[in-house]
Order: structure tokens, then C-alpha cells, then sequence
């Protein structure tokens, strides 16, 4: 039945129902380190895989998982495995299918932690990242070598605001069987139906519009289920899969990634983002319209030099954009001032938007990347990722639109 529930309604109900024990509607907080059996043989059964059953938070708890069970139905996917952050959740992913040798070939657009974590931590254990411009799906292919163990996009680029040609990668992908890897933090399930664009493995940060409101830190992985592992290129999960038939890759990532690194979301704040899912449809279409409205206002501003946001007709993947995400275009755009001093200046004058690193808030929040998220990386590495030192990003909030483009409009009049 719950798979037959449009999104709003999966969004609410999918994971949970009602505490069997108390009649309580809202997901309880299962706050415990770990679960008692009566019995010996109980737990015995339950550590051996004989009999399910929750043994440590570390592992598995009853609160994270109706974050992942919500998600999973949200993607019509498999299963999911929560994490820590969203981070932790490409961590994971990357850690379950790559071995020292091995090639990750990955958009060359990409948010700075995730470049940072292929530079400073993968690429120290012999993994090497090939880095492609993500409109030009010949280049995937190009890349492609025995050796390519994923392909790594994000369905928006961030904060560079290029979308990919999923349905063509995807193919590029599926032909040689190599699992595609998509970071959907920018679109959420309501805007990109992964699995219908061909994507094997989803992850989100619900740090940012699951969580929504900017108050936890989360990820979660989902196995959309379109891909044989029993068949993968990696013996680890060939080995998985052997045991664990199609779960072998959310096995691999369970109990072996998340149980070794422990990188297990806390139950609070699972129940915070399943909190933050009940209300992601409604929030998703006021951030889309609301981004749209600013970006139209500001790309008439005498003031600013260019705006980026997919969802303006003179964006070079509007089409594509449009196509992928259902005709909305998400909630970030970028906008070019000039100079880094009149970003700086522009910043300091902004009175309702807040300056801070995250995204995806129920506030509007704007960053320099430049000076910030990107500041690690060479000057060549941020401009492949689209920064620039006059770039400003913003995360348009779910204010009134009124309020938020008479901030920008008051500020931009003082620089
Ligand atoms: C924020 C973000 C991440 C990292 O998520 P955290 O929850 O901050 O660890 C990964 N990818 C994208 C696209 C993001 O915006």
C-alpha cells in the first residue's frame, strides 16, 4: 500500500505508524545505546543474522531507522543506511565500493567536502579521481578504464548550478556496469526521482532541506535497487552479495563501513529529520518559487554584474534542468558582483539573510565559497568548481519573497 501513496503522503507515513505500546503518532526517540534479549540464545540469533533484532545504536536503531525506511520509500528505493552527516553518507558509499587501485570518475563540479575528502583522504589510499566537466557525458565514457570502480555527480552542482545529463550518463554508466553515484542533497527526493534518471545510489545530506530548518547534522545513503551486485565489479561486494543477495551493497555499508568507522546518526537527530520530511514537499515548492522570484529580480539589478540559477531561460542547462527536476529548479543561485570587496560589503548590509556555511535553512543564508568552503583549495580547483572571488552563494529561504528582495535590494543600493 505505501508504495502506491503519493509523495506527501510517504513523506508522513512511510517508516512509522503509531507506538504500538502507547499510541504515540510522532517517531519516538529510541535515546539507548543498546537493546536487552531475556536470553542468551535471543542475542546469539540476533548477532548471527538467524533473527532480527536491534543489538547497538552503532549498528542499527529503532528511531534512525524509520529515517531510512521514510527515505527509502521516498526514493522507491531498496534500503538505506543513515549516517552522521553527508559526509559520512559519500564516505560510506565510497569506502563500501572502492579498493586501493582503483578509479572514481567523478563531475568536476563538486561541493568542497567532497573534493576535499577525495583529495585528502581517498586519494592517500591509492584511489585515483578523474575529474570530468558533467555536462559533457562523452567524457565519462572517455574516462571509463577497467579500473573505474563508480561515477560521482551531483544532481546540481554547488555551487557552480550545472546539471548533467542524467539519463545519458546513467546509459554510459549501465554499459559498462558501473555503479552511478548522485548526491540529490540540492534537489531532495521531491525535485529528482533518481531512480527514474537511472542513478544506482543516492545520497543526501539532511543537513540541509530534509532537516530543514538548519538544526542537525545527518546523511543518508539509499540502494535504489537497479543494480545487480551479485554482477558488480567489485569483489568486495561480489563477496557481500553472496551472503546478503541484493542487499550485498547496504550490507557492505552497514555492516561493515558504518559498524568499522562509526559514523551512525543519532536517534535525535533522526527524529529531527523525519520531522523536517513531513513538511519537505510544501518547503521545497516555496524555496523553488521563492529562489525563482529572486533570481528574475536580480538578473534586472543594475548593480549585479551576472546571475546563476537554472531555473533563468538564459541558464545553459535550463532544458535539462527542467526536464530532471519536474519544472522547479531548487533553491540556491549565485550571483557576481565584481570584486570580493563588494561581496564583503554587500554582506555586511544584508539584514534578514544571515551569512553563514549551510544551505537548504528555512532562512535565507548567503556565503563568499571563495574565502570559505573553498578556501583549501588551488585557485585552478575552485574555478573547475565554479568559484570565483566575486561569487556569492545564496540559499533562498522560505521568508516572504517581499522581505527577502528588499534585503538584497537595500544592500546591493550600498555597494
Ligand atoms: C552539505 C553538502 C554535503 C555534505 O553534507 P554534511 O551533512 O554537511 O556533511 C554534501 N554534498 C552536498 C551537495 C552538500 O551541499
Amino acid at each position: 500500500m505505501s508504495n502506491q501513496w503519493d509523495f506527501e503522503t510517504r513523506s508522513i507515513h512511510s517508516g512509522f505508524d503509531q507506538d504500538e505500546k502507547n499510541g504515540a503518532t510522532a517517531v519516538p526517540i529510541y535515546e539507548t545505546a543498546s537493546f536487552a534479549y531475556n536470553t542468551a540464545e535471543e542475542l546469539a540469533d540476533a548477532f548471527q543474522n538467524r533473527k532480527f533484532g536491534y543489538l547497538y545504536s552503532r549498528i542499527t536503531n529503532p528511531t534512525v531507522a524509520v529515517l531510512e525506511q521514510r527515505v527509502t520509500a521516498l526514493e522507491n528505493g531498496r534500503g538505506a543506511v543513515a549516517t552522521a552527516s553527508g559526509m559520512a553518507a559519500i564516505a560510506t558509499v565510497i569506502y563500501a565500493l572502492v579498493k586501493p587501485g582503483d578509479e572514481i570518475v567523478s563531475s568536476k563540479s563538486l561541493f568542497g567536502g567532497t573534493m576535499q575528502l577525495f583529495k585528502e583522504i581517498f586519494n592517500s589510499f591509492g584511489v585515483n579521481v578523474i575529474y570530468v566537466d558533467p555536462t559533457d557525458s562523452d567524457a565519462f565514457e572517455k574516462a571509463v578504464t577497467p579500473r573505474t570502480a563508480l561515477f560521482f555527480l551531483e544532481t546540481i552542482g554547488n555551487p557552480k548550478l550545472d546539471v548533467a545529463n542524467f539519463t545519458e550518463i546513467a546509459g554510459i554508466a549501465h554499459k559498462n556496469n558501473i555503479p552511478l553515484v548522485v548526491d540529490s542533497s540540492l534537489t531532495t527526493p521531491y525535485l529528482f526521482e533518481a531512480k527514474r534518471f537511472g542513478a544506482n545510489i543516492v545520497i543526501h545530506s539532511a543537513s540541509k532541506y530534509i532537516s530543514g530548518s538548519g538544526h542537525t547534522i545527518g546523511g543518508v545513503l539509499v540502494d535504489l535497487g537497479n543494480y545487480n551486485w551479485l554482477h558488480a565489479r567489485s569483489p568486495l561486494i561480489r563477496e557481500s552479495a553472496k551472503k546478503a543477495g541484493d542487499f550485498g551493497f547496504l550490507a557492505r555499508c552497514r555492516r561493515q563501513v558504518l559498524q568499522n568507522t562509526g559514523s551512525c546518526q543519532s536517534p535525535f537527530n533522526a527524529y529531527l529529520q523525519c520531522l523536517g520530511l513531513e513538511t519537505l514537499a510544501l518547503r521545497m515548492e516555496k524555496h523553488c518559487s521563492n529562489a525563482l522570484a529572486l533570481a528574475r529580480s536580480l538578473a534586472e539589478h543594475p548593480r549585479i554584474q551576472s546571475v546563476c540559477y537554472p531555473g533563468l531561460g538564459t541558464h545553459a542547462n535550463f532544458e535539462i534542468a527542467q526536464n530532471q527536476f519536474g519544472g522547479k529548479f531548487g533553491g540556491l543561485l549565485t550571483i557576481g558582483l565584481g570584486t570580493q570587496q563588494r561581496c564583503f560589503d554587500f554582506i555586511r548590509r544584508l539584514r534578514v539573510a544571515k551569512n553563514l556555511a549551510n544551505l537548504g535553512d528555512a532562512k535565507t543564508v548567503v556565503i563568499h565559497p571563495a574565502s570559505t568552503i573553498y578556501c583549501t583549495c588551488s585557485e585552478e580547483e575552485q574555478i573547475a568548481a565554479g568559484v570565483y572571488p566575486d561569487l556569492i552563494r545564496v540559499s533562498v529561504g522560505i521568508e516572504s519573497i517581499h522581505d527577502i528582495i528588499d534585503d538584497f535590494d537595500q544592500a546591493l543600493a550600498e555597494v
